[in-house]
């Protein structure tokens, strides 16, 4: 995800936050230090321990967000799925990884364990707050104790939030893998995003009702999220069944490095494709796209050089392979194009565009 930096790396793989991680974390704090008890501190009335509380609060609230996507990627990684990373942001977590298992037992695991750990988290510490420490007196006197009540009760409702039957939500992912034992893996898609969509509507339709406008606006994100895990599911398994050399553009125009970047956008608009192999002497010395050219201000693109500007790490695919691997590399890696390479020889280039044509072709 772009706008995130690494913070550390747990069992392997990084830890990142987004930048409006970064915003929502003092909203949450602020939220804490002006609730009433029992889920905030408005009546502590040092300003200074009333911030410190709230702030750890919204802190370890993250951290429970986390340990909650750490359960997805352990047993992600037992069912040999690699984790890119896991990034928390605006609304929670989300971990980055390849392709989902298509088992229907693993992915029903990997599914629950986020929330099966919430709510072992969330009843872990509201029973240590109802036994071990509401009846002592130090309860009293010290409001900090407090944190453990409200961050019991958030983590019991992030389990159960996440186990609502509709996709993104994990609870949508369990419900495929139910379906997914009786059917292909696309129907199963279909009819559990149908149903998170049917649940989103009730979602919506119950919160206009009760005058709480909360409702429509997850049940709008349900209702997106649905959609958008049924086109994606759709896209990788019809592109399974396609190779790359069945689509590729076999016909490849490449540039020389010491082309001036000035004549590379003349040559971009007659030759009218966003990017190009960088070759010399039949050597491939890397790929130069339109993102590039834009980097370059105007005045510089005469002096400036292809070779200055060319990207040198190519990312390339071997012709034989499903067009399904090229779509995980582009969106992975969120380029425009790969290489098509074949022992050492570029045979062809694939583009996104050309992997939406077939998409749409296959849809018809
Ligand atoms: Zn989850």
């Amino acid at each position: 995800m772009k706008f995130s930096f690494k913070i550390g790396t747990i069992m392997g793989i990084p830890i990142k936050l987004h930048i409006t991680f970064l915003l929502i974390l003092p909203v949450f704090a602020y939220l804490f230090a002006s609730a009433p008890e029992p889920y905030g501190f408005l009546e502590v009335e040092a300003l200074t321990m009333r911030y410190t509380l709230s702030t750890l609060t919204a802190l370890l609230l993250f951290v429970s967000i986390l340990l909650h996507e750490l359960a997805h990627s352990y047993l992600a990684k037992r069912y040999g799925v690699s984790i890119e990373s896991i990034t928390l942001f605006l609304f929670g977590g989300v971990s980055s990884m390849e392709e989902i298992p298509r088992k229907p037992s693993q992915e029903a695991k990997m599914a629950f364990a986020g929330p099966f750990v919430s709510l072992v988290l969330g009843l872990f510490c509201l029973i240590l707050y109802e036994y071990f420490i509401f009846p002592t007196p130090e309860f009293l006197k010290n409001p900090a104790f407090r944190i453990i009540w409200i961050l019991g009760v958030l983590n019991v409702v992030l389990g159960i939030f996440n186990l609502l039957p509709a996709f993104p939500m994990d609870g949508g992912r369990v419900l495929r893998s139910l379906y997914a034992r009786k059917m292909s893996y696309i129907k199963a898609t279909q009819s559990a995003a149908a149903v998170g969509k049917f649940f989103a509507i009730l979602m919506a339709i119950f919160g206009i009702l009760i005058g709480n406008l909360w409702f429509p606006l997850i049940a709008l994100f349900i209702y997106m999220g649905a959609t958008e895990e049924e086109r994606s599911t759709q896209a990788s398994v019809t592109l399974e069944n396609v190779l790359i050399k069945d689509i590729m553009t076999k016909t490849v125009i490449s540039v020389h490095p010491s082309m001036s970047v000035e004549d590379l956008v003349h040559f971009m608009f007659k030759n009218k494709h966003m990017g190009y192999p960088v070759m010399e002497g039949g050597v491939l010395k890397g790929i130069v796209s339109f993102t590039d050219v834009r980097k370059v201000p105007p005045l510089e693109r005469p002096v400036l050089l292809v070779r200055d500007i060319m990207t040198k790490e190519v990312l390339s695919v071997s012709s034989s392979v499903q067009a399904h691997e090229a779509l995980k590399l582009i969106s992975g890696k969120n380029i425009g194009r790969v290489l098509v390479i074949d022992d050492g020889t570029l045979v062809g280039i694939l583009s996104r565009t050309d992997l939406v044509r077939t998409l749409r072709l296959m849809s018809e």
